[in-house]
């Protein structure tokens, strides 16, 4: 941990956004003693896992100035970690046994993440400091300070100076469409997962999901069960790849990319096979984009990769000043918005000091040069996959707090395992009881928890 230097200061912080990494970071911040106003252009907390049964009415989400739908939550949606190692570390995600109306599944539907993001914001008093239906559309540095200029729902602007900002807009908004050959000329319907909310339209329809991530595998069965076929294009696999998957309907496909889309309807995979489809469900990701930031060009986003940042968090000449919370794609998503919520609090108080900001881009530059001779596509740069214990264990080492439990990294790990190996059934049938034990015991010597759930493994 790097000792302070400076005297502990509170500063006045804007965050902007109200979903799960703005609230970790509104506590945290408050904790540390900063002053907090919160900026969320929707009227309520929960972000992304505020369910809109209206989509985006351009599909693809491709036209720049489109009305924003924000939410990329479909109707089905489950979590795809158990609630144990999702929840924030002293406020767990446990089911709340005093409400009948609430879902105990060890894997809950969105509903429930959205129920327990409100029930935190209002354990920590949060919903105070948010300024609801007020839209942050410029930030920009002047004179070693911020303006934030918002925009609240009677389209009325107002400039504020802040000494920092906290950006936790989220970054499952802007689509990304992956590229088909031929596609321009094919005649069907197409849809990015950001606008996908229910099976109905798909009915009798053949239709081609791509990808076979958590969405994609999700979307893809969801869509099976009135479809009159769906067949998945997965990346990741041998060009060979054609194997029909066990779902109840019969009706589901796997097979290697798409090698062309045509002319006459059909879609050529890469195994040769042909199918005349009616629509294309692209479930390839989401670009970052922060259209409210103006640095005179000092930061980018090239390839999805925004640059240039410290650990992720902090652009070297703009810190402490500027910071962002939540980018990087991990399994673990609450837990590394807390860890890296106490850092940027703990670094603006004077509390921990960041390295300067020359040693900053040589550590850039030597971990950008790193993914390089991995071969690691610049456009994952934000993406952790195996070393993201390692990077949460170091923020938290330099911040001077707890590091992950080691229960919570093996259930995400067995989580994810599960999910890769048993898409259809993972969210029900588990082999790890143990580590639910062990994660129980855990909240209760904390004293975070009064009671068991009913599926907690007898002794
Ligand atoms: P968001 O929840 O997107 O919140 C950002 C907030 O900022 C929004 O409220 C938005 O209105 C506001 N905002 C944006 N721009 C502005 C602006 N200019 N002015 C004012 N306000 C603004 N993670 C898990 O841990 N478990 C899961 O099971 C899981 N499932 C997922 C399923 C899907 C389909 C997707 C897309 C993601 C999933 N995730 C899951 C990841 C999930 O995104 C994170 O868990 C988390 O909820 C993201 O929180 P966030 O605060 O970073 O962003």
């Amino acid at each position: 941990m790097a000792p302070a230097q400076n005297s502990i200061s509170s500063k006045n912080v804007a965050v902007i956004g109200a979903g799960a990494s703005g609230l970790i970071a509104a506590r945290e911040l408050h904790r540390e003693g900063h002053t907090v106003v919160i900026f969320e252009r929707e009227k309520q907390v929960g972000g992304l896992w505020i369910y809109s049964p209206t989509a985006e009415s351009d599909p693809l989400g491709l036209h720049p100035r489109r009305p924003i739908v924000h939410s990329s939550v479909y109707e089905s949606l489950r979590t795809n970690l158990p609630r144990e190692c999702m929840g924030f570390r002293d406020f767990p995600f446990v089911p709340r046994v005093d409400d009948l109306s609430r879902d105990s599944r060890r894997y809950p539907s969105h509903r429930e993440v959205l129920a327990y993001l409100q029930d935190f914001a209002r354990e920590f008093k949060i919903e105070e400091m948010v300024r609801f239906e007020t839209e942050v559309v410029r930030v920009e540095p002047v004179e070693g300070k911020w303006r934030v200029r918002s925009k609240n729902s009677s389209d009325l602007s107002d400039d504020e100076i802040f000494d920092a900002v906290v950006v936790c807009s989220g970054h499952y908004t802007e689509p990304y469409v992956a590229r088909v050959p031929g596609i321009k000329s094919w005649p069907g319907k197409q849809i990015h997962s950001h606008n996908y909310r229910v099976p109905g339209p798909f009915k009798n329809e053949v239709v081609v999901v791509i990808g076979n991530f958590a969405s994609g595998a999700d979307i893809s069965r969801d869509v099976a069960k009135v479809a009159k076929e769906v067949h998945i294009a997965s990346r990741g696999r041998e060009a060979d790849t054609y194997e029909k998957l066990s779902v109840p309907t019969n009706n589901l496909w796997i097979h290697s990319e798409i090698e062309t889309a045509c002319e006459d309807g059909s879609i050529i995979f890469k195994n040769g096979k042909a199918v005349h489809a009616d629509t294309v469900v692209y479930c390839t990701g989401y670009k970052y984009k922060f259209p409210f930031l103006e640095t005179n060009g000092y930061m980018s986003i090239d390839d999805n990769r925004v640059e240039p940042l410290y650990k992720h968090v902090f652009p070297p000449a703009l810190a402490p000043g500027l910071s962002f919370v939540g980018l990087p794609g991990m399994a673990i998503q609450f837990v590394m918005f807390e860890i890296q919520s106490k850092w940027v609090a703990a670094v603006l108080s004077g509390r921990v000091t960041l390295p300067s900001p020359e040693m900053m881009m040589e550590d850039l530059t030597a971990s950008y040069t790193m993914l390089e001779a991995l071969g690691i596509p610049k456009r994952h740069t934000h993406k952790l996959g195996k070393i993201q214990s390692k990077y949460l264990d170091w923020i938290a080492e330099e911040c001077g707090c707890q590091l992950v439990e080691p229960w919570r990294k093996k259930q995400v790990d067995n989580g994810y395992g599960r999910l890769v190996s048993k898409p259809e059934n993972y969210r029900d049938e588990w082999n790890d009881d143990d580590l639910i034990k062990e994660a129980y015991e855990d909240f209760a010597s904390k004293k975070l928890i009064s009671s068991l759930p009913s599926y907690f493994p007898e002794s």
